[in-house]
């Protein structure tokens, strides 16, 4: 069977593939670590099961309309004010099936074949592949290690052509955790303006804070920056739902209007009962929220720590989100290894911990770690780690 041309050059996700091994070799009976995951470990709130339980007996599970339920927008709506101080009518508002499908979805209504959109790396993995799929091209940018995993105004300008239509900006990011300040997005955010781009802020890690820090949304900042952006987030990693699929985007009208009736035409509507429960995650107090958070942070500074005293391993403490995104390549070049891919595979195979390789997200010289696991899982795993790289050295 000839498939067609536009999914001739997906590549798989490399968080899926790492995991798939993990659990394959977890299902021959060894005892695997796995910190591949993209997801909370966490149970979804009880209130919010409570709310989705109550939905499906009291009959909600019909279609809804395609861009999500007026309850839903208006709770969104209310978190908007309440968090950002930032207003959205319901009509720039749609609920998607994840921020994942918002992303897609985004791009399938805004690109044309050849418009760029430049990606801040390291990037999520779905970015390119999404922008490859809606014909866009994506332009990778490297952000670098020494300025945090950052993007600069100068690297912006340099990579606007007149192709250019928008650019990602991930704070907090996955994979590294970095956070932008609230300086730093204006200085961006001129740029954009100044080019007239549309800036892709995926926010879905925002409630993931640590120390000091304070998540700042770009559209904060200004009117036109607020028309000039849209917003992606999502209860996923916040509520630790990632299984109910519920995400949303915000911003411009008319954007919002042609994912809608794209939407209305592709999936016909978020599922009804997450919906419901979404409404919950979003009328409550955030006391469950803030637990996770808590644990999410220990296990970071414990983790980051462990991990940083292994031989050849540096790492730009994260700030965000629940990944380290260590710089390997002197452990790698130690252990007599010619890349990270090659490392991460035989950690796997010898010492049965499941890391995920920088290359996928588009950094050569790093890992990822997920955090989203419990701390002796984690303690184990640096220790697996240590391990192997001793003997290698
Ligand atoms: N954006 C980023 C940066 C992510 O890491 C993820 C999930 O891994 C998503 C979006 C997608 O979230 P959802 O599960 O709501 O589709």
């Amino acid at each position: 069977m000839k498939l067609a041309d536009r999914v001739q050059s997906l590549t798989p996700s490399s968080t899926l593939a790492i995991t798939a091994k993990a659990k394959s070799l977890k299902q021959q009976g060894h005892d695997v670590i796995g910190l591949g995951a993209g997801e909370p470990d966490f149970n979804t709130p009880q209130h919010i099961l409570e709310a989705a339980k109550q939905a499906m007996e009291e009959g909600k599970t019909k279609y809804t309309p395609a861009g999500g339920l007026p309850e839903l927008k208006k709770a969104i709506y209310e978190k908007f004010l309440r968090d950002q101080q930032l207003s959205y009518d319901p009509s720039e508002i749609i609920v998607t099936n994840g921020a994942k499908h918002a992303l897609y979805t985004l791009f399938q209504v805004i690109l044309n074949p050849g418009d760029e959109v430049i990606v801040p790396a390291p990037y999520w993995v779905s970015y390119p592949e999404q922008i490859k799929l809606a014909q866009g091209n994506p332009v990778i940018v490297n952000a670098l290690e020494d300025n945090q995993f950052k993007l600069t105004p100068e690297q912006i300008e340099q990579a606007i052509t007149e192709r250019t239509k928008a650019i990602i900006i991930n704070s907090p990011s996955n994979p590294t955790g970095s956070i932008y300040s609230k300086e730093e997005l204006q200085a961006l955010g001129d740029v954009c303006i100044k080019h007239n781009l549309l800036i892709v802020s995926d926010e879905i890690y925002e409630k993931l804070v640590y120390g000091d820090e304070k998540h700042v949304s770009i559209a904060q900042l200004s009117d036109q920056l607020k028309e000039n952006t849209i917003i992606i987030n999502g209860v996923s990693k916040s509520h630790s739902m990632t299984g109910w699929r519920i995400g949303y985007a915000a911003g411009n009208e008319t954007v919002i209007k042609a994912m809608t009736n794209l939407a209305s035409h592709s999936t016909s509507n978020p599922t009804s009962i997450s919906q419901y429960a979404a409404i919950e995650a979003y009328s409550q107090s955030e006391e469950e929220i803030d637990k996770m958070k808590n644990a999410f942070e220990d296990r970071l500074n414990k983790l980051y720590d462990w991990i940083t005293a292994i031989d050849g391993i540096s790492c730009v403490k994260p700030k965000g989100a629940f990944y380290l995104f260590p710089n390997i390549q002197k452990a790698v070049e130690n252990c007599g290894f010619s890349s990270v891919d090659e490392w991460v595979t035989a950690l796997l195979e010898e010492e049965k911990v499941a890391l995920v390789p920088g290359s996928g997200f588009g950094a050569d010289q790093n890992v990822r770690f997920s955090y989203a696991t419990s701390l002796d899982q984690l303690e184990e795993a640096a220790k697996r780690i240590k391990k192997f790289v001793d003997k290698h050295a």
